[in-house]
């Protein structure tokens, strides 16, 4: 058995490697045998600098050695920039002040006198926060669920385009944490269980953010899967999964995104905070991943005056220090502030003035690379004065962009008898006349005080009513209503227009001690006399900022909320055997579904944004077909892998790890986990049903340096335009030992008219063919053996087409 390193190119095919090399690892450093030749090109190369640049070229001596083509042009101009700051000056750029102006959630002082027009940093992931005026577009993991890359980078772009427009400078988004288990509160803000997958879609979003002139933040490096406790645990993770899981989204939004700043988490990492984890930090992601933006903290994460967090690789402390508002005092007080001691621990000789430098270049050349430096310093666009959060960003393109994502994303999890779509467009006819729409969910909020997408009852106590366009926490958008598409509003209009008529009950009862429940009893009158019945339950989950009614912030179990559930039975129990029951959940992620196999349709839409109304018509009655995938395995409460040791201790000491989460399930997270241990789901990875059908033929493989080339024909053989996902999933070479069954390795999202057929080709690159190999301490591409290769439509039926190839080429 032979593991060779892995041959890795640069995801832009730009650079070939011509022997094997670590994906971690800087290009080439020349070895001694070539110096002679390497000292003729050195000098040819100073000599064309000095004959084609003016003086000052030759201070860029530093950039040529940055190993990223793609920043050259920043740091240099950077570097430039920085030649007339002072140290004083320096130790600004790297420390932040929270909400200053009432605006950003994060911010850095402008430099008047050296050009310096400030930061604004504000949240993401839903769109920009706080803001009336933009849109709440559709959750990260609806996102992940349309698995189309181009429109995962339309929706970045259009978000990035209303940062830019309200002046804001670094988007607190894209959150790439994996989904270890669908009870972590945030999962919504990002992209699902599977690391190939959230590693393709940050890059694609982050690509899209960027280019409209704002710097992303990829964030929480990394291991805050959970949100209970996540200030004082450490998620203790197995090496290899370290890199290959959780690591890896951050690998790809670097090397195939170029994300300008990353947020680094509140835990720690097998017993280090992450704000001062040296390895982490500085030795995987700025030395062996080459990253060359900068690291922020997360908000008020560092947790003690050490000076390692700046000495160990964090750049930027957010969102300051002695600046701390009276109501965070909690977790943190003045004296945890290590900015305003480094020009003491400078003088000691704890922190090097070349970190300094580092950390100032960097942040420069993060600006510059989106061209936040102006040639001319303004101070009407410096911050603050250039924020305005309050511009409305909403428009036409906007709420369509989103409206297509959200309806890409509505996965059909059941559909008995082709109950749906209710109406065949191109009649333009209804299947049925009567309609009754039930559930809470259907409707617009009414409560009165809603603040981080959460309703204030007049004790102050927390609770949802209404559609759940978004979670609650930093990640969500103040909903402004005048945009919404309400689900019932939306419904009422199509079976107008299709000459139907509509009933509704949509109330919650206000019980008592917080506790809000479906009004069941007005259902047997609601729908009596429908032929078709929709049901709206819903789920919520959000950051750890207090309870949402019984919830936290993580899950305590799948239930619906407000007794969903019964108002499902009692929908069974009410209707006749002809009236058809269509269930539509509104939820972050799996859901319990006792009632599964006695309704007909289940479309799951979880939270959809501003035009969920419009997207839920768009699939229910048929105007298209349903083209969202789980990004995640749909199993029971208990079936995942999850594990907690340690007790909380509230914040008696800020630097105490209290509770530890073991990774016990190393690789093997989410649907490989239910596969290694047998464990019965509901729903694989990758599920989702189509009004169409396709066929899958001729598969051809072939195996080269740059990677794996997997092609097929595609054939859309049932009666609908739709889009299809093939699905690649891999069984690694057999020297590759204890690792999973099979492994996503490649989608593609596909339109196809009736009948039509499209030949389409997938590429495995030699860093998805690799594997992480603690004995070698990086990625190891095997040269041996066989890859199986299996084309399907999810981890289940994922063998539509299979062959095998060598691994060797
Ligand atoms: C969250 C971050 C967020 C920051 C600023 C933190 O509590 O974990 O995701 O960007 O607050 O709001």
């Amino acid at each position: 058995m032979t593991t060779s390193e892995a041959n890795l190119k640069n995801p832009d095919n730009t650079e070939e490697s011509s022997s094997s090399s670590s994906c971690f690892k800087k290009p080439k450093i020349l070895i001694p045998i070539i110096v002679g030749a390497v000292v003729v090109i050195v000098v040819v190369v100073v000599l064309v600098v000095v004959l084609t640049k003016d003086d000052d070229s030759s201070e860029s001596s530093v950039v040529d050695d940055i190993g990223d083509e793609r920043w050259v042009e920043a740091y240099e101009k950077a570097k430039n920039f920085l030649k007339s700051f002072s140290y004083e000056e320096k130790y600004l750029l790297l420390y932040g002040e929270y909400n200053v102006a009432k605006t950003c959630v994060g911010g850095i002082s402008p430099i008047p006198d050296r050009g310096f027009p400030g930061i604004c940093l504000q949240d993401g992931p839903a769109g920009v926060r706080p803001s009336n005026y933009a849109t709440t577009w559709q959750a990260s993991i609806n996102s992940a669920a349309t698995f189309n890359r181009d429109l995962v980078r339309e929706v970045g772009k259009a978000q990035g385009g209303e940062f830019k427009a309200k002046g804001v400078n670094i988007m607190l988004t894209p959150c790439i944490n994996i989904m270890k288990h669908p009870k972590g509160g945030r999962i919504w803000e990002s992209y699902g269980e599977d690391p190939f997958l959230v590693g393709e879609l940050a890059a694609k979003i982050i690509e899209g953010m960027q280019s409209s002139g704002v710097m992303a933040c990829a964030k929480h490096y990394v291991g805050n899967e959970h949100e209970t406790y996540r200030r004082n645990s450490s998620s203790n993770i197995p090496e290899e999964a370290l890199f290959e899981i959780y690591i890896e989204p951050f690998y790809k939004a670097i090397k195939k995104g170029d994300v300008i700043t990353i947020m680094e988490s509140y835990n720690a990492v097998n017993g280090t905070f992450m704000t001062r984890h040296k390895r982490l930090l500085q030795e995987v992601l700025k030395d062996k991943m080459n990253f060359k933006g900068f690291v922020m903290s997360d908000w008020w994460a560092i947790n003690t005056d050490s000076y390692e967090n700046f000495a160990n690789g964090l750049d930027m402390n957010m969102p300051g220090g002695t600046k701390f508002p009276e109501t965070m005092i909690e977790f943190a007080s003045p004296s945890h502030s290590w900015w305003e001691a480094l020009p003491d621990w400078v003088e000691e000789g704890l922190v090097t003035n070349e970190r300094v430098d580092d950390a100032a270049l960097r942040i420069i050349a993060s600006m510059y690379k989106v061209g936040l430096i102006p040639d001319t310093y303004d101070e009407s666009k410096a911050y603050p004065n250039g924020v305005d959060l309050q511009k409305n960003t909403i428009t036409d393109s906007t709420l369509s962009i989103n409206r297509k994502a959200a309806r890409e994303s509505f996965v059909l999890l059941q559909n008995k008898d082709n109950v749906l779509p209710l109406a065949n467009n191109k009649k333009n006819t209804a299947t049925y006349s009567k309609y009754a729409v039930v559930g809470n969910a259907a409707k617009k909020t009414s409560c009165e005080t809603i603040s981080n997408n959460v309703c204030y009852d007049s004790e102050g106590k927390r609770y949802y009513e209404g559609h759940l366009y978004i979670g609650w926490g930093s990640g969500a958008t103040d909903i402004n209503y005048d945009y919404i598409s309400e689900p019932l509003e939306a419904i009422t209009k199509k079976v107008k227009e299709l000459g139907g008529s509509i009933t509704s009950s949509t109330n919650l009862i206000n019980k008592t001690n917080n506790y809000y429940e479906e009004d069941l009893d007005s259902v047997p009158s609601t729908i009596n006399g429908a032929d078709a019945i929709i049901v709206f339950i819903m789920a919520s989950s959000g950051e750890d900022s207090g309870y949402v009614e019984q919830t936290p912030g993580d899950r305590l179990d799948f239930n619906m909320w407000h007794n969903g559930n019964g108002l499902v039975e009692k929908v069974l129990e009410s209707k006749t055997a002809t009236q058809k029951v269509i269930v539509i959940i509104n939820a972050p992620a799996v859901v319990n579904l006792e009632w599964k196999d006695r309704v007909d349709s289940i479309l799951f839409i979880g939270m959809p944004g501003a035009q969920s109304g419009n997207a839920i018509v768009d699939i229910l009655f048929g105007d298209y077909s349903p083209s969202g995938h789980l990004p995640y395995v749909w199993g029971g409460f208990d079936d995942y892998s999850d594990s907690i040791a340690g007790s909380y201790v509230e914040f008696e000491s800020k630097d105490y790890i209290t509770a530890n989460y073991t990774y016990l399930d190393n690789l093997f997270v989410g649907q490989r986990w239910f596969d290694k241990n047998n464990i019965a789901y509901t729903y694989p990875f990758g599920y989702g049903l189509s009004y169409s059908e396709f066929s899958f033929s001729d598969l051809s493989l072939s195996m080269s340096e740059s990677g794996l080339s997997v092609k097929f024909t595609v054939k859309n053989t049932g009666a609908y335009k739709a889009s299809v996902v093939p699905m690649v999933f891999l069984t690694f070479p057999e020297e590759v030992k204890n690792y999973p069954v099979r492994v996503f390795k490649g989608f593609e999202k596909k339109e196809l008219d009736v009948d039509a057929s499209s030949d389409i080709t997938i590429i495995v690159d030699a860093h998805d063919l690799s594997y992480y190999s603690v004995n070698n301490n990086d990625f190891v591409r095997p040269k041996t053996g066989k890859y199986k290769v299996y084309v399907g439509i999810d981890a289940k039926d994922y063998n539509k087409l299979e062959g095998e190839i060598d691994a060797n080429y």
